[in-house]
């Protein structure tokens, strides 16, 4: 059965870390009582620890799937796990007392405004925060407190010449196979039919918390306000009427890609069951060709309008995820099949220069190779392919591939043909390079969302026992 999803990549190469997107989603979705300390879009540095602290350690918060014999089973209850994470694990969240500015009586020492306890109202001391370890990715606490860090402990030491950092934004994927969803007693999550969009009904939900515990990527946030959980809505009103979500818009470094892609729906439980090597490669083969026939029918069949088949068409996640392979899921190993992609980091592209200027003469490119690159493949792989180096390899080539054609023809002054050499090397045409120079480098036309249709295109068979229809 075909099913369309809306989803995202991100180039992690253009994040300049400034968190826009973060205070964009905060001001539109969680700017209210209950919600101060959730970030449903947050921004973290590599390595580093994250949010909330350390969340990738599944042995303390028992998220996502293991797979045993064939079968699939939540972690959470093969560990027996029913606690979410404390609010120490995020941070408590804090304001400042900005009156004392303005109303302090005149007197000798400038005034303070003291942190605040969003919560008490009392006075506190803050002594960890969201981003406590913004850019300080090379310090020997926080990197080492990554725990992606174990791969490399042996081979990486915090020597400067060593330190490597990038930034990492991350919202709910939006999973074809979404922990938080199965966990749910109350059946108060669903994935929404027409574009894959995973919600929680707020009428049904009782706030037990399965689904914080479930999710590993923690993008499911209780509000102690209400008693009930949230999470990101991928800002579904925003899509239904043609527009991309927020973060996307606001994004600074034009990071964001986002469009339709199609799936076939039925092999779900079979790709998210398969080896950890074979992840990447299985959860590519779920999405389908938007330009074959057969695809196309089986689509319209299935009850998808023509809007969103032409979008799959046009979509940036398609190119990047499937034809180019080029992005790839985070984490694909706690098995969920996420649908936010990354485009994996390339810094720095450039060489050493001499005292001169000059670039120095033990490089003889200008462009390094894959295994110069600053940012250990290993640690790339830890996060991106469940360790298949191989996967982040054959991104890395084709990214080198188009700097090195446009190089080529801008300095060296090759003709498109004698230069396309490079791309056929990584299955690239040159129609592959311009589109790619046109979304990566220009960053124009970055998404395609197709407003909402009114149909059904009927419930989704691997959830029919599980999740509520809506
Ligand atoms: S990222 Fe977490 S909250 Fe979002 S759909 Fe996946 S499991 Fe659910
Ligand atoms: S707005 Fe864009 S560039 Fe800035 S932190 Fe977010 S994803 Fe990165």
């Amino acid at each position: 059965m075909v099913r369309a999803q809306i989803s995202m990549v991100m180039v992690l190469d253009k994040c300049i870390g400034c968190h826009t997107c973060s205070i964009t989603c905060k001001h539109v979705w969680t700017n209210r009582e209950g919600q101060e300390y959730a970030w449903w879009n947050n921004v973290e540095t590599r390595p580093g620890v994250g949010y909330p602290h350390r969340w990738e350690d599944q042995e303390k918060y028992g998220g996502g799937w293991v797979a045993d014999n064939g079968k699939l089973k939540l972690r959470m209850e093969v560990m027996k796990k029913r606690d979410p994470p404390k609010m120490e694990d995020y941070y408590i969240p804090f304001d400042y007392d900005y009156d004392k500015l303005f109303d302090e009586n005149v007197q000798q020492e400038q005034p303070s405004a003291n942190p605040v306890n969003m919560i008490t109202g009392e006075r506190m001391d803050v002594k960890w925060g969201p981003n406590w370890d913004d850019d300080l990715a090379g310090g020997d606490i926080y990197a080492r407190m990554d725990p992606n860090w174990k791969v490399l402990e042996k081979e990486i030491t915090l020597n400067f010449k060593d330190v490597f950092m990038f930034y990492l934004p991350r919202i709910c994927n939006h999973c074809l196979n979404p922990a938080c969803l199965y966990a749910c007693p109350r059946k108060s999550i669903y994935k929404r039919e027409e574009d894959g969009v995973v919600l929680i009904d707020q009428n049904r939900c009782r706030g037990y918390r399965l689904c914080v515990t479930a999710c590993p990527y923690k993008k499911v946030y209780y509000n102690w306000k209400t008693g009930k959980s949230e999470k990101c809505i991928l800002c579904y009103p925003r899509l239904e009427t043609g527009q991309a979500t927020v973060c996307t818009v606001s994004c600074v470094g034009k990071v964001r890609y986002m469009g339709v892609v199609l799936y076939d729906e039925t092999r779900i439980e079979e790709v998210a069951n398969v080896p950890d090597d074979k992840l990447v490669e299985f959860q590519r083969s779920l999405i389908l060709d938007p330009f074959d026939p057969q695809v196309i029918r089986e689509a319209r069949e299935a009850g998808i309008p023509d809007n969103y088949i032409k979008a799959a068409q046009k979509s940036p996640v398609y190119y990047m995820f499937k034809k180019w392979e080029l992005a790839l899921p985070l984490h694909p190993e706690y098995r969920t099949l996420p649908m936010v992609f990354y485009v994996p980091p390339l810094n720095p592209v450039i060489t050493a220069l001499d005292r001169r200027g000059k670039y120095m003469a033990e490089y003889k490119n200008i462009l390094p190779t894959i295994d110069e690159l600053r940012v250990p493949i290993r640690y790339l792989a830890s996060l991106f392919s469940a360790g298949n180096e191989e996967e982040v390899r054959k991104s890395l080539k084709k990214l080198l591939a188009i700097r090195e054609y446009f190089r080529l023809i801008e300095v060296e002054g090759l003709s498109k043909m004698e230069a396309s050499k490079v791309l056929a090397d990584q299955g690239l045409s040159i129609e592959d390079a311009e589109l790619m120079y046109k979304w990566l480098a220009l960053g124009r036309e970055r998404w395609t969302i197709p407003t909402a249709q009114k149909v059904k295109v009927g419930r989704m068979s691997h959830m029919k026992k599980k999740g509520r229809r809506r």
